[in-house]
């Protein structure tokens, strides 16, 4: 049987496993020092702990909690990272460094089931959902590389995080323990596809988490064939969710939009979009379509990311057009992970 990951105990899990072992409270304080403010990756490294307590940990718990398969793109540009997993399994995590911070993508699933057309995740399925430990373990692996210690953490990698909510919501806590990666709430973003229970969990849980609801269509008809959630949590359902969200958070919506040329990208969607947020308080960051094997749709021209901004402003909608800058690397969701598994199919 496989060894818990240390890195997904919560800081009272800790303490209960240290007192279930017959371990002085304070030892969980210096376990947790070493897990996450030295970061060690070594028992061995416990300098403060007795040889035979390190032994004991080491025989009930795994403290490496992923691996770097690896690594694309140039230092101080954005890289995507192969992360490998205990069972052989890999996800990815993106770095995308900028002058005033530096965010990690995260993944919460190997794959996703939920199918989004222009997605290169759901097109092999869902193989399994994270553990905590192995979330921890992306932001810790990040941190390593990126040498300073992340300020944002986005769930925008591989999965839809609402579809492991239990592990998401553990490891979002763990990473905001204020003796441990000390990342703020507000600083780390829940990006969901539409799940509404999971936004409905999100909102009574009292954490200034930053919310991200991936929209790509202002009606059922065309979401429903992009993204197949929709049949299940329609449009009105969703956004009822997501004003109730911001009234009980307090907080301000992002909607993401991909923009794919000749399908959702019109005046007439932008003006329609623009309705329908306009009751909730929100921003959206439009997204030009990368390319994806798979799915023929192509980026739009330059201008209709204007256009868009234009339309959504009239309606005090602020928008943002992201730069993409992971098309060398393949940087939207999944695409590492098919070409890795495609080099292991061919070998
Ligand atoms: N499942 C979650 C989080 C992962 S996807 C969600 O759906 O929000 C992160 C974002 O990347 C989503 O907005 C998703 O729709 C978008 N995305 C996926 N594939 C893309 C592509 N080929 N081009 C542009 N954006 C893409």
């Amino acid at each position: 049987m496989t060894k818990p990951l240390i890195h997904g105990l919560s800081r009272l899990e800790l303490e209960e496993a240290c007192k279930g072992m017959a371990i002085p409270a304070y030892r969980a304080g210096q376990i947790w020092a070493w897990l996450y403010g030295q970061r060690v990756a070594a028992w061995t490294d416990m300098k403060n702990l007795p040889a035979s307590l390190r032994e004991g940990l080491a025989g009930r718990f795994e403290i490496v909690p992923v691996t770097l398969l690896k690594i694309e793109g140039a230092h101080e540009s954005t890289r995507k990272i192969l992360v490998g997993l205990r069972d052989g399994e890999c996800v990815e995590e993106v770095l995308i460094p900028a002058r005033d911070r530096k965010t990690v993508c995260v993944s919460s699933q190997i794959g996703c089931r939920f199918a989004c057309v222009f997605c290169a995740s759901g097109k092999s399925g869902c193989v399994r959902s994270l553990e905590a430990g192995e979330i921890v373990g992306q932001v810790l692996l990040a941190w390593r590389e990126f040498v300073d210690r992340p300020s944002n953490i986005v769930f925008m990698g591989m999965g839809e995080p609402f579809d492991n909510y239990d592990a998401v919501l553990k490891a979002v806590r763990i990473l905001n323990d204020p003796d441990g990666i000390t990342i703020g709430a507000r600083h780390i973003t829940i990006s969901t596809s539409g799940v509404v229970p999971g936004i409905e969990r999100l909102a009574g849980e009292g954490l200034q988490v930053e919310l991200s609801v991936s929209l790509h269509a202002p009606e059922n008809e065309l979401r429903s064939r992009l993204m197949p959630v929709n049949r299940r949590y329609p449009l009105a359902d969703l956004l009822t969710a997501c004003r109730k969200f911001a009234t009980a958070t307090n907080r301000i919506i992002t909607f993401e939009y991909t923009l794919i040329r000749g399908v959702n990208d019109s005046r007439q969607q932008a003006q329609a979009l623009a309705k329908l947020l306009k009751p909730i308080p929100s921003r959206v960051n439009l997204i030009p379509l990368s390319p994806v094997k798979g799915f023929d749709g192509q980026a739009p021209v330059p201008e209709t990311g204007v256009m868009f901004i234009d339309i959504l402003a009239r309606s005090g909608i602020n928008a943002t057009l992201r730069v993409s800058k992971g098309t060398g690397i393949d940087a939207a969701c999944g695409q590492l992970r098919m070409r890795s598994r495609k080099v292991i199919h061919e070998n």
